[in-house]
């Protein structure tokens, strides 16, 4: 038996007829950018979150960088961001002109670690990126506090978490921005590149969709230099179906989960721990143990794919040498770059799937 660590040729398959249909219609329209299918998409996006405003943009990393701009985060700013996270949440503040200031997750949740990061908290800082990483979300409450006490803006990198919820409220509305990647390989996912910025709040989504397109107000008046960033009307269009079918691939997702983890209940690997204020979407399901080159060799050679995320905690990569960062500034982090697997789920996979996982793990540990 195989098992892919995500099969989007399985999903395509239950879809096909609904997709085949809009990217005709699409491309029918000749609506490929800007147009209705987008117009849509960002209405119906907005709607299922609960949120005011959806602005489409190129891609997840896109998102991030025109949020923190439409936040006014430049030159001198500190932003507060997680160490284990994709570099792109970094590389945001920095193609901003900020410097990213790494605070060390929680052991239990991966999350950042909220008893830490008042002491990363300086008078340059500007805002926090709170990533809900593996589609897990993290522990706003206290975060919104802290950040309201030293007036600092919250952005939610929620590429990871689509439909995932904090307390029974969607996050990507808890802050005050947020960003959401849609790449393929996500829980909502285009065919192709694809972001979403989102918000509450008119001036920051005015400004937003502004820097997305060049600055302007209208056609050659433009009253700023922006950018060109745009969700396409084909994958708009893809993305209103897949919409459609999100909440029951979460809950598919949240099911596979829950299986692995009674699977390997009592067995040396330390499954996902879910928080009971936290409605999860499961992304990858990570788990940690102290054997992981042996155990990820095993699985591959029983056709099993597995992944790391990530292999290098952000402060300890190349591209962040400048900042000097020894492995005692993020014990937490720094320790899990050797324990973390992240193990096959996608909504599409098989109770056979996961046994034969688990019985390879078991076999093994
Ligand atoms: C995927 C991802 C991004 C970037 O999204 P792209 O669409 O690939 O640019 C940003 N942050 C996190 C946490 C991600 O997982």
């Amino acid at each position: 038996m195989k098992v892919p660590f995500v099969d989007l040729k399985a999903q395509y398959a239950t879809i096909k007829s609904e997709i085949d249909e809009a990217m005709n219609c699409v491309v029918n329209d000749c609506a490929f950018i800007k147009g209705k299918y987008v117009a849509q998409f960002e209405e119906d996006f907005a709607a299922y979150l609960g949120a005011k405003f959806c602005i489409g943009c190129g891609n997840g990393t896109d998102a991030l960088e025109i949020a923190l701009n439409a936040l006014g985060v430049g030159q001198g700013d500190e932003v507060i961001v997680p160490a284990n996270t994709f570099i792109a949440t970094s590389e945001a503040v920095t193609a901003n002109g900020g410097t990213p200031v790494f605070c060390d997750i929680d052991p239990q949740t991966y999350n950042l670690d909220v008893d830490l990061l008042a002491a990363k908290i300086t008078p340059q800082t500007k805002a926090i990126i709170v990533v809900h990483l593996y589609g897990q979300p993290a522990d706003m409450d206290p975060i919104l506090n802290l950040a309201k006490q030293h007036n600092l803006r919250v952005i939610e990198d929620s590429a990871q978490a689509h439909g995932a919820q904090y307390g029974g409220q969607k996050i990507g509305t808890l802050g005050d921005i947020a960003t959401f990647s849609f790449f393929p390989g996500k829980n909502l996912g285009a065919y192709g590149d694809g972001g979403a910025v989102i918000t509450n709040n008119e001036e920051l989504a005015t400004r937003s969709r502004m820097i997305a397109n060049h600055g302007r107000v209208d056609k050659y008046d433009h009253i700023f230099e922006g950018r060109n960033s745009r969700l396409d009307g084909l994958q708009a269009a893809i993305l209103s179906v897949k919409l459609r079918h999100l909440d029951s691939w979460s809950l598919a997702r949240r099911e596979a989960a829950k299986q692995y983890s009674e699977l390997l209940s009592g067995s040396t690997l330390i499954t996902p721990y879910v928080p009971q204020w936290a409605t999860p979407v499961f992304h990858l399901y990570v788990v940690r143990t102290e054997n992981r080159e042996h155990i990820r060799e095993a699985l591959n050679e029983k056709g099993i794919a597995s992944g790391i995320h990530y292999p290098i905690a952000l402060p300890f990569l190349r591209a962040y040498k400048r900042f000097g960062h020894t492995p005692d500034d993020f014990p937490v982090a720094y320790a899990q770059m050797d324990t973390i697997l992240s193990l096959p789920l996608f909504p599409e996979i098989t109770s056979e799937q996961i046994a034969y996982v688990v019985e390879t793990l078991r076999a093994v540990t």
